[in-house]
């Protein structure tokens, strides 16, 4: 029994996803997955494929998807590398660029996959305490021993850190890197993407999940210095089971090419977390100034567990987080205009 148990299983915690539960008349704003379908060019693009090559391995360098991601950032292939789903990508930059025994640093609270991560590679890590508003001030990420990871938006609080502070930190930490997780940059602002030809040890991991509604398709990305990338490149290649498949390649390089309904639907999730947010605050919400495809909100009468299983037994589905100090929050994902209608009225009934 010892021998089969490695010291790697024995550190594994799994990461417990929000629940994803299939049923049609579910209004499910808890996983912060897209409301709209991809784009149809996605679709034909996957059938074209369906009906022509599956009989044959897919691309293992993504050559083709590379460069075009690379293109649309004003890069070269070299600068990007392409996984199953940014966590993939995530686990491939934790195993590349984090050391065991050399301390790394996140916020707490944030993206919980990273503990698990850490504690899975063996990397000791410090969580650094948001200020009560929220917010990560970016002094408290200078000089760190073994590298830096924050997702810009955060994630649950929907906080955006301006691109000014995130050079800081990158400046700060010359000889780590420092990633910067952007899983919902699209609805934010700018990137740091254009600070990479800058600084060498800055890697921008993103996705297809939320913004490009590919979230079934498990396409995720990394962008950095040709030698990051590199490093990331032999990580993947040291496993022969994390080649991205071929209906993911062709679905997610169509997803890029389809930039006017990209913007679609990206501006019209924007538009609705606007609406959402005032709504929200009329129904006497705090709701924290969000830059992602979520609202992250508490209520002054009634708790947010509360409030959590009250939608729930209204078919409506919402992230609940038991720990401090954020257990009074919800964190809701912006929906169509109809469902997020549907959540008002229902809260409005619950209140
Ligand atoms: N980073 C953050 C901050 C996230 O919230 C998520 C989605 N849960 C991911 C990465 C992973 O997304 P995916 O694996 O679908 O690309």
């Amino acid at each position: 029994m010892s021998k089969f148990w490695s010291s790697m299983a024995k550190r594994a915690e799994p990461y417990v996803p929000g629940e994803q539960i299939e049923q049609a008349d579910l209004v499910k704003l808890n996983t912060n997955e897209n409301p709209y379908p991809p784009s149809p060019k996605v679709l034909k693009a996957i059938e074209e494929e369906l009906a022509g090559s599956l009989h044959l391995y897919p691309s293992p360098t993504a050559d083709k998807l590379r460069s075009t991601i690379g293109s649309y950032y004003n890069m070269t292939a070299d600068e990007v590398f392409v996984g199953n789903g940014s966590d993939e990508v995530l686990a491939f930059s934790f195993m590349a660029f984090f050391e065991p025994g050399k301390v790394i640093r996140f916020p707490y609270v944030t993206y919980s996959f990273y503990p698990v991560y850490a504690k899975l590679f063996d990397i000791p890590y410090e969580e650094v305490n948001l200020e009560e508003d929220f917010s990560i001030q970016a002094e408290d990420y200078f000089d760190s021993e073994g590298g830096i990871i924050i997702p810009n938006p955060n994630a649950p609080t929907s906080l955006y850190v301006g691109l000014d502070h995130i050079e800081e930190i990158v400046k700060n930490n010359p000889n780590q890197v420092v990633i910067i997780d952007e899983a919902y940059v699209d609805f934010a602002e700018q990137s740091a993407a254009s600070l990479i030809r800058k600084y060498d040890n800055l890697l921008v991991v993103q996705t297809t999940s939320k913004s490009r509604a590919l979230a079934g398709l498990r396409v995720g990305f990394a962008l950095g210095n040709a030698s990051l990338i590199d490093a990331l490149i032999r990580m993947k290649d040291s496993f022969n089971s994390y080649t991205v498949d071929r209906l993911a390649l062709v679905g997610a390089q169509a997803s890029f090419e389809d930039e006017a309904y990209f913007k679609e639907i990206t501006a019209r999730i924007v538009s609705t977390r606007e609406t959402v947010s005032k709504k929200m605050k009329q129904l006497e919400f705090t709701v924290l100034p969000s830059k992602a495809n979520f609202v992250f909100v508490s209520h002054p009468r009634v708790a947010a567990e509360v409030l959590y299983t009250e939608l729930k037994k209204e078919n409506i589905v919402v992230r609940f987080f038991d720990k401090e100090p954020i257990n009074n929050f919800l964190r809701i994902t912006i929906g169509t205009d109809t469902q997020m209608e549907e959540l008002l009225l229902t809260l409005e009934k619950i209140l």
